[in-house]
């Protein structure tokens, strides 16, 4: 017999598989999943009398039907409906964290019981009905005051006073007696003017609800132990939900656990009239004898004399959310009748509390409030989400809205909204959708928020100032860049590699590891290290394995890889010590394992599971096997490899937990064994191929920006503090190898590297200032030998090739800041600050310095004389020029001493005349440069003559 806890058990655990969750003690006394049992025995220990109020019902119901010609409901109530958010103000006190449950899912719940309760939910059956009752969510309290969130309030259980935490609540009767006395008392609104729903985390109790039952009158046997302070409903917050945004109770997760208790709550009971085969009042839902778990095949017989099919999809049944979707012709009778003659139920729909007064109030709508950064597509790659504002009702006039904006993300490099504003006119009830564009930037960063509220111009809307959530919404920014180590010579590091061979204390369970059994109770089904059953099951040496063995057989080593099939339920866990992945991506996992157990009709009931945790607090789930969670079936050993999710990048804080759960009914062995875990991270290398590029969007002025080669993710560069806003800029590999070249400009002579960066922009930019990083591979830097130390960074500007003479004027060499990790790492960076735009980025070693630069030199005729002009682009040391003459081109003399700049780097204009020429006879002029070193060096010769 199965248990229905273990059921819900797995749901809770295994859903939303990569968000945390915290691990809370799993196993619980068995228990119904819905309380109504224990309610009815409750009214009739008071009094209560089932057939009495029954003949009662029908009276009425006959009365009715005679009144509605023996059909669906021609009256359609509206009650105002109130949920009680109950939470854990020490851990939930963000809202969407545990119980503390959103507005969205609220109001799906509410959108769920409209669907089911107006037989919207695709019954294929002839005598499905409309129940006749909608619910609204609540807009005022009973104070008439309005309710930031429609339907909502919320308590800490931790400021009420004699309130327990509703998940030590270990059983059923514990939680009604509970909120009965406690919780309902402290906390209910007026029944005659709200359904009070109570939501809350008793998920340790096996519970998933319970319901008052309607009297009749306070007659006796009419009436029972609902009062104005119990009147409602009690469902556990992880049922709350709908088929489109479901809750974390799977499989009860659709919210039809309260549709099942407002069934109660408008006098339904369960289809099998709590007996074998027992009476539920209603002529057309087949008798049942037992209530149904999961979703059976259609037409499963009644297990009842007649035998027919069961009705396992009626709403008052215990299956599965998802084949829940009906309430028949019967049911709807009863529950119409209550409505129009039980104490409180008969109020409701005359409440006036589902309707807001503030008709023309507008407020944000819920949306995404944490985005990543992370985009696709070409640069700039950005993401967009919609920002909804919803009027309570209608606009009663014009009115425009734009949005201001605060928080620490920067519009325009971070964000931006559109459109800037939004106009409503007279009688407009249609939301009005803002865009936020989040850009996805390269910049290593901490979280950003954008807050946002309302600017209204005109009247025709309204803000209510008392209610700040609604009028407010903020968005976090995560970042998704990341300063990865750095290592050619170990591009991937193994954080455990554990085959369980060296083995002590007397589980034999390797050091560091930790193990434990949440049960508590079992002395079998938990992690023992030996090889014993190892090759039974293709394993070879020890494996960690799931073990029914005896404390003796543990101590000695020969507890059995086998599981029991009597222990009540196992939950054992094995921890692996404390990773360190600091600095490290693509974290991955590679064992060997079995892991059998057991499946009946699709639930899982022994299994294992593998998780991984960053804070030994909160673990989370991973995906292990064809897009599931589950280890089952696997009997002999397979090797699986495991990628964690991006969000164990960097952390230092890793562990991995494997854990074993089974019930106390069949063992298909063999159980959870591990062998040879393998848990490896990946360093960042140096880019070294040809072409290989990255685009970054670079849209902060501080900060720094890495360069990961789209190609393979090795790093070619980073960018760091630019003094403007990029923008896009793509870092190419222009020229690769290992050797070096030689380069020479007007002012030196050098070797550069043969690899070569070239960084542009999108955008022409001139201008831009920024500290730039260049990584080169020991094999790279091989060539420079005792060199290495004086190399420096050269940035040439875009199109200047560089084996030509380049211009001293289009090359910048600045000192680099140099990061040698040649001999751990096999790397070194090269940093240096640069002005002036980007362009393409190399390393030099200055093997000569070129004294003077000239730039050009001639000699021209002018009337009596020859003028000499020259210029210089640099002068090193330069003492001046020697002005030398010859009749033939070969004979030089000196004729003049021009003193030089000495030392210059921008450009010198010379000029000598000759006056001392005869006409048509051709003079050769050249320059002899003389340094203070007395170094000389000849220009070339030009020649002119004067006319006769
Ligand atoms: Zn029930």
């Amino acid at each position: 017999m199965k248990k229905i806890y273990t059921l819900f058990l797995f749901g809770f655990i295994v859903s939303n598989v990569f968000s945390q969750q915290v691990l809370k003690s799993p196993f619980v006394a068995a228990a119904d999943k819905c309380g109504f049992s224990a309610e009815m025995e409750k009214n009739r220990v008071r009094g209560f009398n089932d057939a009495a109020y029954e003949a009662e019902m029908q009276r009425l119901i006959n009365e009715f039907k005679q009144l509605n010609n023996f059909g669906p409901p021609t009256t359609i109530f509206s009650v105002p409906i109130i949920f009680h958010v109950i939470y854990d103000g020490n851990t939930e006190s963000t809202i969407g964290t545990g119980a503390n449950l959103t507005q969205a899912i609220v109001t799906a719940q509410i959108q769920q019981l409209n669907a089911d309760f107006a037989n919207l939910s695709g019954s294929g059956y002839g005598s499905a009905t409309d129940l006749g009752v909608r619910f609204v969510a609540a807009k005022v309290d009973p104070m008439g005051n309005l309710l930031c969130e429609p339907g909502i309030v919320r308590i800490n259980w931790r400021s009420q006073s004699g309130w327990q935490n509703p998940s030590g609540l270990s059983s059923m009767n514990a939680v009604m007696t509970h909120f009965d006395n406690v919780v309902k008392p402290q906390s209910y609104w007026d029944p005659y003017r709200y359904v009070n729903i109570w939501l809350a985390d008793f998920s340790g109790s096996g519970l998933l609800g319970y319901a008052t039952f309607p009297a009749m009158s306070t007659l006796p046997g009419l009436g029972n132990s609902e009062t104005d302070q119990t009147a409602g409903v009690v469902v556990m917050s992880g049922s709350v939900g709908s088929l489109s945004n479901p809750g974390t109770a799977s499989p009860y997760q659709y919210g039809r656990t309260l549709t099942h208790e407002l069934g109660h709550f408008f006098g339904l009971r369960h289809i099998t009239g709590d007996a074998n085969c027992g009476n539920d009042y209603c002529t057309d839902t087949p008798p049942q004898n037992a209530l149904t778990s999961g979703c059976p095949a259609p037409g499963t017989a009644n297990g009842c004399t007649p035998s027919v099919p069961k009705m396992f999809e009626n709403y008052m049944d215990y299956s599965n959310d998802i084949c829940l979707n009906t309430f028949t012709l019967n049911q709807s009778e009863s529950c119409q009748v209550v409505m129009l003659n039980s104490p409180r139920r008969k109020e409701l729909p005359s409440s006036t509390t589902g309707v807001s007064p503030m008709l023309n109030r507008i407020f944000f709508k819920p949306g995404q409030t944490t985005v990543s950064e992370t985009a696709s597509g070409a640069c700039p790659r950005y993401k967009e989400y919609p920002i909804t504002v919803g009027v309570e009702s209608t606009a009663n006039g014009n009115a425009t809205l734009s949005l201001s904006k605060t928080g620490s993300a920067t519009e325009i490099t971070d964000y931006t909204i559109t459109p800037s504003s939004v106009t409503y006119t007279n009688g407009d009830a249609t939301d009005k959708v803002f865009t936020l564009r989040i850009y996805d930037d390269a910049i290593i960063e901490s979280a950003e928020t954008i807050q946002l509220a309302f600017n209204i111009s005109g009247t025709g809307v309204q803000q209510s100032i008392a209610c700040g959530s609604a009028n407010q919404y903020t968005i976090t920014i995560t970042d998704d860049d990341f300063n990865y180590s750095i290592n050619n010579t170990m591009p991937t590091v193994t954080l455990l590699s554990e085959n369980f061979g060296i083995t002590t204390g007397s589980n034999q369970v390797p050091a560091g590891w930790v193990t434990s059994n949440a049960a508590g109770t079992s002395t079998t089904n938990k992690w023992v290290g030996n090889n014993t059953g190892a090759g039974t099951y293709g394993f070879s040496g020890n494996t960690l394995h799931i073990s029914n063995g005896n404390s003796t057989a543990v101590t000695n080593g020969t507890a059995a890889m086998a599981y029991s099939s009597t222990a009540t339920g196992t939950d054992a866990r094995a921890v692996t010590p404390l990773l360190n992945a600091a600095g490290l991506k693509d974290i991955s996992v590679s064992l060997k394992l079995v892991s059998n157990g057991e499946i009946d009709s699709g639930t899982f009931y022994d299994f294992g599971l593998v998780y991984y945790t960053l804070n030994g607090t909160n673990y989370s789930v991973l995906t292990v096997l064809n897009n599931d969670v589950y280890l089952q079936g696997i009997t002999s050993s397979t090797t699986l490899n495991i990628n964690l999710p991006a969000g164990t990048i960097g952390t230092s804080n890793l562990r991995l937990m494997f854990r074993w759960i089974s019930d106390n009914s069949v063992a298909n062995q063999p159980p959870f064994a591990i062998d040879d875990v393998v848990v490896t991270g990946k360093n960042v290398t140096v880019e070294s191929q040809l072409n290989h590029a990255a685009t970054e969007n670079i849209l902060s002025t501080s900060g720094s920006s890495n360069f990961y080669s789209s190609n393979d993710g090795q790093v070619i560069a980073k960018l760091s503090n630019p003094s403007v806003s990029p923008g896009c800029l793509t870092a190419t590999i222009t020229q690769a190898g290992n050797t070096n070249i030689s380069l020479s400009s007007t002012a030196a002579t050098y070797l550069r590297s043969e690899k070569v960066v070239n960084i542009s922009p999108a955008i022409a930019n001139t201008t831009a200032s920024y500290n730039v990083t260049l990584y080169y591979t020991t094999a790279e830097l091989a060539i420079w030998g005792a060199n290495f130390a004086n190399l420096k960074l050269m940035k040439v500007k875009n199109g200047i090739n560089l084996g030509g003479l380049i211009n001293s004027a289009d090359a910048e060499v600045v000192n680099a800041v140099i990061d040698d990790q040649r001999a751990t790492k096999g790397y070194a960076s090269f940093s240096g600050d640069f002005t002036g735009g980007f362009s393409q980025f190399l390393l030099v070693y200055q093997t000569s310095v070129v004294p003077v630069a000239i730039l050009n030199f001639d000699a021209l005729s002018n009337n009596k004389n020859i003028v000499l002009n020259w210029s210089t682009s640099i002068e090193n040391n330069n003492k001046g020029f020697f002005v030398e003459r010859s009749i033939d081109g070969n004979q030089f003399e000196p004729i003049s001493w021009i003193n030089g700049k000495m030392n210059s780097n921008i450009i010198s204009h010379y000029t000598y005349t000759d006056n001392y020429v005869e006409p048509d006879v051709i003079y050769y002029y050249r320059l002899r440069q003389k340094d203070i070193d007395n170094n000389e060096k000849l220009s070339d010769v030009r020649q002119a003559k004067i006319k006769g």
